[in-house]
């Protein structure tokens, strides 16, 4: 045995022995490596290519103290069991859509993206400072993970129809991909509905699974193609007003980090959110010009039918939670009716005004 083997076998055992009678963090021996599971794609632009970014800046931000090693759909789990990976230790961390998770927890949907919800800009104004993220860390409590927020689309597009829709009679029995409690209102509209992982929508579409399907907006769906089997691309999503994409880490394996760590995985986060939500910004209409101009799309804006029944929907979907006999989810809607009804106040009276006016108004 060289000198060096030995080196390294007696810094081990001494590793080893000290983790065993101090008690000190595995992370004070040297560096440890993380695995994040996603729901996404590989080299998916946007949502995909914002969980690179966040494993990279963690890594980097550490020094290499904590390296995180990104595993797209399928790699090691299937895309909506990601959550599952991480409750079970598979993983330390996932990245993905609370409300893939809306099964183990009603209130969870709350945390992604609400039908005639909020907007970004108010979603995290409630998470970080109106009881949002206490409320959500006492959901994930229970499975042993912690969520952050890690990206955001913006508004979205409402979807990718073959036909075009002109009142809620186009609705009826149409088979149409959406999530979470927007995909419980395309319901009571007349859709039938199923979530598909990103990955899976095209092929449903091709092979006729699916008549339409939503996912996010230009940059993201322009990616995934939809453009080649639907024309008709509808404007806004009224149930995606604005849509967070989350990061969970497994609470233990978090705790267990240094402070430093803890406030770097944290702030990691928060800097890929805000990362994102530009990227999106900036990508979704130059990917829109494309669609349009090389690929033939049509937009659309929903007609005014469909609007208003959704609205209505949607505050009996939202209603439902509040109303239902699931404590902590009672609780998230309650506390996301009445940060909304404050939110909006400003939005309405300020943001609102001012696009209607820029766009009644201003020419350069
Ligand atoms: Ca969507």
């Amino acid at each position: 045995m060289d000198r060096r083997s030995v080196l390294k076998k007696t810094l081990t055992a001494g590793a080893a022995a000290g983790a065993a009678t101090i008690a000190a963090p595995a992370i004070s021996q040297g560096k440890m490596e993380w695995r994040m599971v996603t729901t996404w794609p590989k080299n998916f632009p946007g949502l995909g290519v914002g969980a690179e970014n966040l494993a990279k800046r963690i890594t980097t931000m550490s020094g290499g103290r904590l390296t995180v090693k990104v595993y797209s759909a399928g790699e090691m789990v299937p895309p909506l069991q990601a959550l599952d990976a991480v409750i079970n230790g598979t993983a330390e961390m996932s990245h993905g859509a609370a409300y893939y998770w809306q099964n183990k927890n009603p209130g969870l949907s709350f945390f992604t993206g609400v039908p005639y919800g909020m907007t970004s800009r108010e979603f995290t104004a409630w998470v970080r400072f109106l009881g949002g993220q206490e409320i959500w860390d006492e959901i994930y409590d229970q499975f042993g993970v912690q969520g952050f927020l890690s990206g955001d689309t913006g508004t979205q597009a409402g979807g990718w129809f073959r036909k075009e829709l002109k009142g809620l009679e186009d609705i009826k029995g149409l088979r149409f991909r959406t999530p979470g409690l927007g995909g419980q209102v395309w319901q009571k509209l007349g859709a039938s509905v199923t979530n598909l992982a990103a990955g899976e929508i095209f092929q449903a579409l091709q092979t006729g699974t699916l008549d339409a399907a939503e996912f996010v907006g230009p940059y993201n769906d322009l990616a995934l193609g939809f453009y080649q089997i639907a024309k008709n691309y509808y404007f806004p999503s009224f149930i995606e007003p604005g849509l967070a994409t989350e990061a969970v880490v497994n609470k233990s394996k978090y705790k267990a980090l240094p402070a430093d760590l803890q406030e770097i995985v944290r702030t990691a986060c928060q800097a890929e959110y805000d990362n994102v939500s530009s990227d999106m910004f900036a990508n979704d209409p130059r990917a829109l010009k494309t669609l349009v101009e090389k690929h033939g799309v049509k937009t659309h804006q929903f007609p005014d039918s469909i609007l208003e029944a959704g609205a209505k929907a949607s505050a009996e979907v939202i209603g439902a939670v509040r109303d239902g006999d699931n404590a902590l989810a009672k609780k998230t809607a309650e506390s996301f009716i009445s940060a909304l009804a404050l939110l909006r106040t400003r939005s309405e009276s300020t943001d609102s005004p001012y696009i209607r006016a820029r766009e009644k108004y201003f020419k350069i």
